[in-house]
């Protein structure tokens, strides 16, 4: 159905009713003033035009109101957070109630390791992928120690098999029935940040839960790539940072997920802070500690205004279009740069993610033989930015938002002049 030609990739653009978006976005340009062809997109996205005006906003009401901008700025900063809560919820198939914004990714796996993570004597195992991103590997094994562990004998990975790179869920499902009974924790990044494989969120809920296990997803390559109902899913938290798809700038704040059934539990264990008390009374300073329920019983500090000013620039653009519309592009996309790749006469590469859409987001990881990282580096020497992880694989995420068709056909076009 798709054709390798230049004019049927130009075609595609002018039928895509999302091709104005790109217009929204800075594109970072060559010397002669040319586009890049941005593919990185998984790792910093790029920034919406109206971010500015948006973060000019806050320091406007800043310099004009002080300290009354918590009640008087046209955003008011008191509740500033809850302007982002509905969109974020509807981008991870979530109630508002479950979701908030704050801190960033690793710190607020963390802190919901410290009120999902309860380990016992003999039930305190933890299951990871074993690509796993390196700061949640880091993570888990500091909650391991923090609580006793060998950081080691209590750390189990969910590895593809020999000769495969791709992860099986009865692998895991093996996994958990042999040793649930010392499993406290499942926590799994939902889109697996190497080989960009979309696990079956649901499913690895029920493994977990069969055998009385915690679950926690790492989202920060779904979040605005896939659309995971997190709440149906019934995993009971979820952390992503919004600095990738979502568009929020380098080091953005995160997003964080408990789900409605622990949204009233004040027994769990938390660390506290003003900001997860009582919004009613937070300011008598004086009371007693009663945390609010929900997400928002997670939040700590007060929140800073102008990360999140650059937050809510980019979701109101998910807000306009709807992850429907944009999951519906990147399929075709994705799918458009799968058929050229492969079109390809080498047995050079090839591309370790699933090709089933419902495997995957819009990343597709390209597996180098011989792991020559030559072929990334001129890549990249021809303005066409791609991401390069340890042992041998390219990454790169057309990205619905703004990456076209003709910059698929033409990083392709490259990509076979180069091998
Ligand atoms: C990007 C990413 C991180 C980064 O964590 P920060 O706390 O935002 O620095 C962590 N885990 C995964 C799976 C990621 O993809």
């Amino acid at each position: 159905m798709y054709k390798p030609t230049l004019d049927y990739a130009q075609q595609l653009d002018k039928e895509d009713k999302l091709a104005h978006l790109r217009a929204q976005f800075h594109i970072p340009k060559d010397k002669e003033g040319n586009d890049w062809l941005y593919f990185t997109g998984n790792s910093l996205g790029l920034q919406p035009k109206q971010t500015q005006q948006y973060i000019q906003q806050e320091l406007d009401d800043w310099a004009k109101y002080g300290v009354e901008g918590h009640f008087e700025a046209r955003n008011p900063w008191m509740p500033y957070h809850e302007f982002l809560t509905n969109s974020m919820a509807k981008i991870v198939g979530a109630k508002p109630l479950e979701v908030v914004v704050m801190n960033t990714l690793t710190t607020n796996l963390h802190l919901l390791m410290v009120s999902f993570y309860q380990p016992t004597k003999t039930k305190y195992k933890i299951v990871i992928e074993s690509d796993a991103f390196p700061s949640d590997r880091y993570a888990v094994q500091s909650q391991l120690k923090f609580h006793g562990f060998d950081a080691e004998d209590g750390l189990i990975e969910w590895k593809p098999r020999e000769g495969e790179e791709l992860l099986r869920i009865e692998d895991l499902e093996k996994i958990v029935d042999e040793q649930g009974d010392e499993i406290a924790l499942l926590l799994i990044g939902g889109v697996n940040y190497y080989t960009g494989q979309y696990l079956d969120i649901k499913r690895i809920v029920e493994i977990g839960h069969a055998k009385n296990c915690m679950v926690g997803i790492d989202l920060a390559h779904g979040a605005g790539n896939i659309s995971p109902e997190l709440h149906d899913s019934g995993v009971d938290f979820a952390a992503w940072c919004t600095y990738k798809y979502l568009n929020s700038g380098p080091g953005s704040l995160a997003g964080l997920f408990v789900h409605e059934k622990h949204a009233h539990n004040k027994e769990l264990p938390r660390f506290a802070g003003w900001w997860n008390h009582n919004k009613e009374t937070r300011f008598n300073m004086r009371q007693p500690f009663d945390v609010m329920p929900g997400a928002e019983g997670w939040q700590l500090s007060n929140p800073p205004i102008l990360s999140m000013a650059a937050i809510r620039a980019s979701l109101d653009m998910f807000e306009e279009v709807g992850m429907e519309a944009l999951r519906a592009k990147s399929e075709k996309l994705t799918g458009y740069f799968e058929y050229l790749i492969n079109q390809i006469d080498t047995d050079g590469i090839k591309i370790i993610t699933p090709s089933n859409p419902k495997e995957r987001g819009c990343q597709l990881s390209i597996q180098v033989k011989n792991a020559d990282k030559s072929l990334h580096k001129k890549l990249t020497e021809n303005n066409i930015i791609t991401d390069w992880r340890e042992p041998d694989v390219i990454r790169c995420a057309p990205v619905p938002m703004y990456n076209s068709f003709e910059d698929v056909y033409r990083m392709v076009e490259k990509l076979k002049e180069l091998l």
